[in-house]
């Protein structure tokens, strides 16, 4: 019987990215597949018990294995912020995300004002975890280290894009192609790393 995954997102973005990525003879439902299904709490301490919380709790919920991602922007003079708290950082809620992404930015361009280059490093962080209603079968982690600019440069992306900057490549992440990201992305290197073990599991199931 074909095995059914559940990705555990209604973002048709990351679904179809996975998909892609993954490229596994699976049968991918989302959580937009589901009317009814209650909401599993973001409420971990990390990204890891985050992307687990969620994967163990939709796979209890529906039966079926379940991937689920966290992921965010850890910046190190800001002792690993925003972290778990990338998405809500400027505390405010609004559901026009590109007025809570600008937001976000500013709030950070503020609190590193007047910090030279060399204290400005950050990474993007990704954690994806694969689980059954049992229990975890996979987890990993992807990351991509770059630097704070201090003024937002570029129109591509969300989030943290455009003060996020790649010196090897000397561009924000906001300038790339959604290819030329995925390419070296924190969540494309997390995806990356699962694919073979995903593989392998389901050669054995
Ligand atoms: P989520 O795990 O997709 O909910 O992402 C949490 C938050 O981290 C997002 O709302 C963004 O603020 C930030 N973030 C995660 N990935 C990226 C990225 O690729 N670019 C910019 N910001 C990101």
């Amino acid at each position: 019987m074909e095995r059914k995954i559940l990705v555990a997102t209604t973002n048709p973005g990351k679904i179809a990215e996975l998909k892609a990525m993954l490229d596994a003879d699976v049968k991918w439902l989302s959580l937009a597949d589901f009317s009814n299904i209650a909401e599993v709490k973001e409420d971990g301490a990390t990204f890891v018990e985050n992307a687990c919380k969620k994967a163990i709790g939709y796979a209890k919920a529906t039966g079926l294995w379940t991937i689920a991602d966290d992921s965010g922007l850890v910046i190190d003079a800001l002792q690993g912020g925003p972290g778990i708290e990338s998405a809500r950082f400027c505390g405010k809620k609004s559901d026009d995300r590109e007025l809570i992404d600008h937001r976000n930015i500013e709030k950070v361009l503020k609190l590193l004002k007047g910090l030279p280059p060399e204290k400005r490093t950050a990474r993007f962080v990704c954690c994806l975890c694969l689980a059954s209603p049992e229990e975890i079968l996979i987890q990993t982690q992807g990351t991509l280290e770059g630097l704070i600019i201090d003024r937002p440069i570029g129109e591509n992306g969300f989030g943290y894009d455009p003060i996020f900057f790649l010196p090897q490549l000397g561009e924000t992440v906001a300038q790339m192609t959604p290819d030329e990201k995925n390419a070296i992305s924190h969540r494309g290197n997390a995806i990356r790393k699962l694919k073979p073990l995903l593989d392998k599991l389901l050669k054995q199931n």
